[in-house]
C-alpha cells in the first residue's frame, strides 16, 4: 500500500505577532507536524540553537546554496535572507510527514505556486500598537530592526484575504486552540483518512 503524501502548513503574521510561540506549543500538541528549520543569514538571538531555531549561515554559503538550486524558496526579510531547502521538504512529505513551514508572505507565495494544497494560516495581533509592545517585550531586536519589522507589519497585514485560515492571537491559549484545530482538520479530511486507516475501514465495511 502506497502512503498518502504529508500535508504542508504554512504559517505567516507579522514580526512580533506570537507565530514563534503558537508554532512551538502546536508541535507539543501535535508531535506528527514536523517543522522545517530555515537557513537564514541573520544573526541567532540569544537562546537560538543551530540546526534547531535556524541553520545560521552567512551570505556567500546562503548565495551559494540559491545558485544550486538547494531552495524551494528564499526571500529577503528585513535586511536578511531566509530560506527553505527544497530537498529536506519533499524527501519528508514523500515519507507521509505533515510539515509546518513558518515562512514570510513572500516565501508562502512561491510555496503555494508549486504546491496549491498548502494550507495557509495568517496569525494576526489584535492591534498595532500590541504587536509593539510584543517586539519590545520580547527584547531580542535593536531599536532599528524593530522599526523595521513594524515599519513592515501593515503592508504584511495587507495580504490576509489570500489565507485560508485567520487567526487572531489575543487570548494565547485561545490562539493555540484555533491553529490546533486547523491542523486536526486538515488531517481528519476523508480522503486522508481512508488512506490511513484503510484496512480497518474495510473491514467494517461491508464484505465485497
Ligand atoms: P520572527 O519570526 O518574526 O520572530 O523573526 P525571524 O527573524 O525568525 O524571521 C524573519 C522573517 O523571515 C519572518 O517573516 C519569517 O517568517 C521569515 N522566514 C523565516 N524563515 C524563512 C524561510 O525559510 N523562507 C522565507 N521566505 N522566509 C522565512
Ligand atoms: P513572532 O515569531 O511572530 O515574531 P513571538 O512568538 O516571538 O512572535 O512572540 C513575540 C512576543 O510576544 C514574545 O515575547 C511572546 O512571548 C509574546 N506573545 C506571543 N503571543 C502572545 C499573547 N497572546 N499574549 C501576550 N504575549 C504574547
Ligand atoms: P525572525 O528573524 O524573527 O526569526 O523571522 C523573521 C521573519 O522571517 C518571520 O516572518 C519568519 O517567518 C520569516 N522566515 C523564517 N524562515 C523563513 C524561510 O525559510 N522562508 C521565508 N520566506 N521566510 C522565513
Amino acid at each position: 500500500m502506497t502512503s498518502a503524501q504529508g500535508s504542508i502548513f504554512i504559517v505567516v503574521a507579522p514580526s512580533g505577532a506570537g507565530k514563534t510561540s503558537l508554532v512551538a506549543a502546536l508541535l507539543q500538541a501535535e508531535p506528527g507536524v514536523e517543522l522545517s528549520v530555515s537557513y537564514t543569514t541573520r544573526a541567532p538571538r540569544e537562546g537560538e540553537v543551530d540546526g534547531k531555531n535556524y541553520h545560521f549561515v552567512d551570505r556567500a554559503a546562503f548565495e551559494a546554496m540559491i545558485a544550486a538550486g538547494d531552495f524551494l524558496e528564499y526571500a529577503e526579510v528585513y535586511g536578511n535572507y531566509y530560506g527553505t531547502s527544497a530537498r529536506w521538504l519533499r524527501d519528508r512529505l514523500a515519507a507521509g510527514h505533515d510539515i509546518l513551514l513558518e515562512i514570510d508572505w513572500q516565501g508562502a507565495r512561491q510555496v503555494r505556486k508549486v504546491f496549491g494544497e498548502a494550507v495557509a494560516v495568517f496569525i494576526l495581533p489584535p492591534s498595532l500598537p500590541v504587536l509593539e509592545a510584543r517586539l519590545r517585550g520580547r527584547a531580542t531586536d535593536s531599536e532599528e530592526v524593530i522599526q523595521r519589522r513594524l515599519s513592515e507589519a501593515r503592508m504584511e497585514i495587507d495580504q490576509v484575504a489570500e489565507y485560508d485560515y485567520l487567526i487572531v492571537n489575543d487570548d494565547f491559549d485561545q490562539a493555540r486552540l484555533d491553529l490546533i484545530s486547523v491542523i486536526r482538520s486538515q488531517r481528519l479530511q476523508a480522503a486522508r483518512q481512508l488512506q490511513r486507516h484503510a484496512d480497518a475501514i474495510a473491514g467494517m465495511q461491508t464484505p465485497r
